[in-house]
């Protein structure tokens, strides 16, 4: 079985890879020589995955799969949400900005409940299937830990009480929303397999 994974993200890759093995053979989107900068205009996070995974298959005519992510803090109202990537400026995606930003939103506040959640948009012929994966937690007071990427020095895991960045991408890959979503999927492509 071949399927394209909407993403160039090389850590993604290896991710699903590794969780596939080699009965599944994952293509990135330059496997399939699509260098379209595809629109995610959509104001969810299902939206945004569907319409990456509608994307390559539409014009591409490939099984795809796509995933987006969003962290959602209670005190935010669920937000940034849909808007994660590009929180602290809505034209680029500065990481260490968003963060910032972020604990300033929350400064002084006590409710600081979050979450990641990923989801997956799945077509696969004519069929459309959505997977989830949500890591609950909260978001410190301030930066601590130098591994992983983006919010992972002010995600603190539920039962954990040390960020992302401090429990290091090993404990990360093990709990969190993308590996959580990724192995949902992973069990239906294993059950759906002819
Ligand atoms: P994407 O949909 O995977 O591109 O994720 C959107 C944004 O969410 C990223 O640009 C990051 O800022 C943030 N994000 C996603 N996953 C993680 C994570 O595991 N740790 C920290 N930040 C993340």
């Amino acid at each position: 079985m071949q399927i394209v994974f909407a993403t160039n993200n090389a850590h993604k890759l290896a991710e699903i890879r590794a969780i596939l093995g080699r009965d599944i053979e994952i293509l990135s989107l330059a496997d399939i020589g699509c260098h379209d900068d595809i629109p995610e205009t959509a104001d969810t996070l299902e939206g945004n995955a569907l319409i990456k995974a509608r994307w390559v298959k539409q014009r591409y005519g490939h099984d795809c799969f796509a995933d987006d992510t969003g962290l959602e803090v209670q005190a935010l109202g669920g937000g940034p949400g849909v808007h994660t990537a590009r929180y602290a400026y809505p034209d680029r995606h500065d990481p260490e900005a968003n963060t910032r930003k972020l604990l300033a939103e929350l400064s002084g506040s006590d409710n600081r409940a979050a979450r990641f959640r990923t989801v997956i948009a799945l077509i696969q012929g004519n069929e459309e299937h959505l997977f989830e994966g949500i890591v609950e937690g909260e978001i410190a007071t301030e930066e601590r830990g130098t591994e992983g990427f983006g919010y992972d020095p002010v995600f603190v895991p539920e039962q954990l009480g040390q960020t992302f960045a401090e429990l290091g991408v090993e404990v990360k890959n093990g709990i969190s929303h993308r590996a959580r979503a990724v192995s949902r999927l992973a069990a239906y492509l294993r059950s759906a397999r002819p």
